[in-house]
């Protein structure tokens, strides 16, 4: 039986990552050098799988905005799109707060060489505290956390980018405290951190209560104490640095001089070049508020640690849409255009359990943002928690009245459907700074989701290993097989072949093969997620009939040749 698609759980990264590389989807770039950390390269499927992902999104969102769905006022949903430099005038960064405010900090451990962010630091703190009532449970906690605040040191500590990372280290923690009859989890929230307490009783202890509790190492702690905190990677003290400053950004040099006054930086998001020229698109073209302003292409952040295959890289991939709105309605749009981008990944085939919208809490929020949502799926390596695919912020004014400021250019819009009714029947106007919502999508997560959802194992069949790709993204669209090398069968699949070429290659591969078994070619045609694969054999000579091979079911049917167009039209959904 095939997989359950239900859960990622038990799917392994090291089979994605190994087919990734076997059927060339990706790449590690550089790799002929011992490849270069964090940046990776597509192979020819996954070239193709990630422009049919670009396409969707330019298609669902620019071109055809939310498939001609109605906006919450009943209007028309109106998008462009522009195509900013990578390169930008270094006041742009500085104006977005990107200069200033981008920052991890991060800590270097001197012996290992190994770097890592302060902020993914967690410790294990171990101490014995009377009380045996579990009534007292909550103070006993809490005394705990008090001992952390007045510098108890951690007595482990590990690196946790996710909840399934802290889960790993509470397994590993239980361990270590056994003698102690370990007889309570619980969770305990601080600082909307996840704290979980593992409390025990040790009875040859006069009754006195071992608590350990897993949290993230206090700021304070790893900035004045850091050489007295374990290291991560050999647990011994004596080797972790003081957090410092590190900004994400790529800085390079525009001319030959390279001094300090040439200094430009490569984007870490593509949002920043619509801002820039959103007074542009509203002068050039007849777009009215509200209207959307999309950019893709790539970006680069200096990851501290990147990770994950491609889920953390350090050059990636975004497709942002800045939706521009009057104040008044805002809240709305947020919420149509939330709930349309998780309908949208759902409708290409992330549909089920692996996905969440999740509602940050308002902790959690930017400070001129009154709502962010992210789509978040649940990778093999997050697993059972959830990473982002795309973020959903209602970012107010912020960045056209940052721009504002910062340039000295008015990018105020002047709304003429707005302002009280004059005597001559038309309205005096309104002039303001629109709301912008903001969904903001990463293109290579999209892809490293949409493979690991994908790939299905079922022993079962000739191929275990399936990409059930969406047939919209699949980059290999259909194949054509003559079911001998002989007989006039290769020469009706060559015709076959170069007529769906025609009309479907430009989103995707038409693939053909004569040789080996059948049975083989199928099963590459299953691995590389190809949908549909026609056979021509000894009764299409007679009757002009083809075999239409199904990869999900491995069920066939027969059907015309002359409606194979007709057929594949029908399901590709291009
Ligand atoms: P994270 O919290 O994972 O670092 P983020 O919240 O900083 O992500 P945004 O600035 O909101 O990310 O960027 C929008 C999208 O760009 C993210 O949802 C993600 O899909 C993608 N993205 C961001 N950083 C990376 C990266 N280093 N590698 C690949 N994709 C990324």
């Amino acid at each position: 039986m095939a997989e359950a698609t239900g859960t990622n759980q038990t799917k392994s990264m090291d089979e994605i990552m190994a087919l990734c590389k076997r059927r060339g989807f990706v790449f590690q770039a550089s790799e002929i050098y011992g490849g270069i950390n964090g940046f990776w390269d597509y192979g020819p499927l996954g070239a193709q799988l990630k422009k049919n992902l670009r396409e969707a999104w330019w298609q669902d969102m620019i071109m055809l905005p939310c498939w001609g769905k109605k906006g919450p006022g009943g209007e028309r949903v109106r998008c462009v799109p522009v195509e900013t430099t990578i390169i930008q005038n270094p006041k742009v960064w500085e104006a977005s707060g990107h200069v200033g405010g981008f920052n991890d900090p991060m800590v270097d451990d001197k012996e290992t060489k190994q770097r890592f962010r302060a902020d993914q630091l967690f410790g294990m703190f171990v101490a014995l505290h009377p009380g045996t009532h579990a009534d007292e449970k909550a103070q006993v906690v809490r005394r705990i956390l008090q001992d952390i605040e007045d510098g108890l040191l951690p007595v482990r500590t590990f690196v946790a980018s996710g909840d399934a990372d802290v889960a790993d280290a509470v397994e590993n923690g239980k361990k270590l405290l056994k003698p102690y009859r370990v007889s309570d989890l619980a969770q305990w929230p601080l600082d909307a951190a996840t704290v979980l307490v593992a409390n025990g009783l040790d009875d040859s202890k006069n009754g006195e209560h071992l608590l350990c509790v897993f949290r993230p190492v206090p700021p304070a702690m790893l900035s004045d104490r850091s050489p007295a905190v374990p290291s991560p990677f050999s647990g011994k003290s004596g080797s972790l640095m003081p957090p410092r400053q590190f900004n994400l950004m790529f800085k390079t040099y525009i001319g030959a001089t390279a001094t300090e006054d040439d200094i430009a930086y490569l984007r870490p998001e593509t949002a920043q070049g619509i801002f820039v020229q959103f007074k542009n698109v509203v002068d050039t073209t007849r777009v009215k508020v509200p209207f959307g302003v999309g950019n893709t292409g790539k970006s680069f952040r200096n990851e501290v640690t990147p990770r994950n295959f491609t889920y953390r890289s350090r050059e990636f991939e975004q497709m942002e849409l800045e939706f521009f709105c009057h104040p008044d309605e805002s809240a709305d749009w947020y919420r149509f255009w939330r709930d349309f981008r998780m309908e949208w990944w759902q409708s290409i085939g992330l549909a089920g359990d692996n996905l969440q919208l999740r509602e940050h809490a308002k902790d959690e929020l930017s400070h001129y943002s009154t709502g962010t949502s992210d789509v978040e799926y649940r990778f093999p390596f997050t697993a059972p928690g959830f990473g982002e695919l795309e973020g959903i912020a209602h970012r107010g004014d912020y960045d056209l009245r940052q721009h504002q400021e910062h340039s000295g250019v008015k990018l105020e819009y002047f709304d003429t459907d707005r302002g009280e009714l004059l005597p001559n029947g038309s309205k005096r106007g309104e002039r303001y700074l629109p709301h912008c919502i903001e969904p903001a999508a990463g293109l290579d997560r999209g892809v490293l989701a949409i493979l690991c959802e994908s790939y299905t194992k079922d022993p079962s069949r000739p191929s275990p290993e399936i990409m059930r790709f969406h047939p919209r993204l699949a980059p290999i669209k259909a194949a054509v097989f003559p079911l001998v090398n002989k007989d006039g069968m290769p020469e009706v699949a060559e015709k076959l072949h170069t007529e769906l070429q025609g009309k479907f290659g430009r989103a995707g591969f038409i693939e053909t093969d004569a040789k080996q078994s059948i049975g083989k070619r199928y099963a590459r045609m299953d691995e590389g997620g190809c949908p549909f694969c026609f056979t021509i054999d000894g009764d299409t000579l007679k009757d002009q009939t083809v075999t239409v091979r199904d990869r999900d079911t491995g069920a066939q049917e027969r059907i015309g040749i002359g409606s194979v167009s007709k057929y594949l039209e029908e399901r590709l959904g291009i």
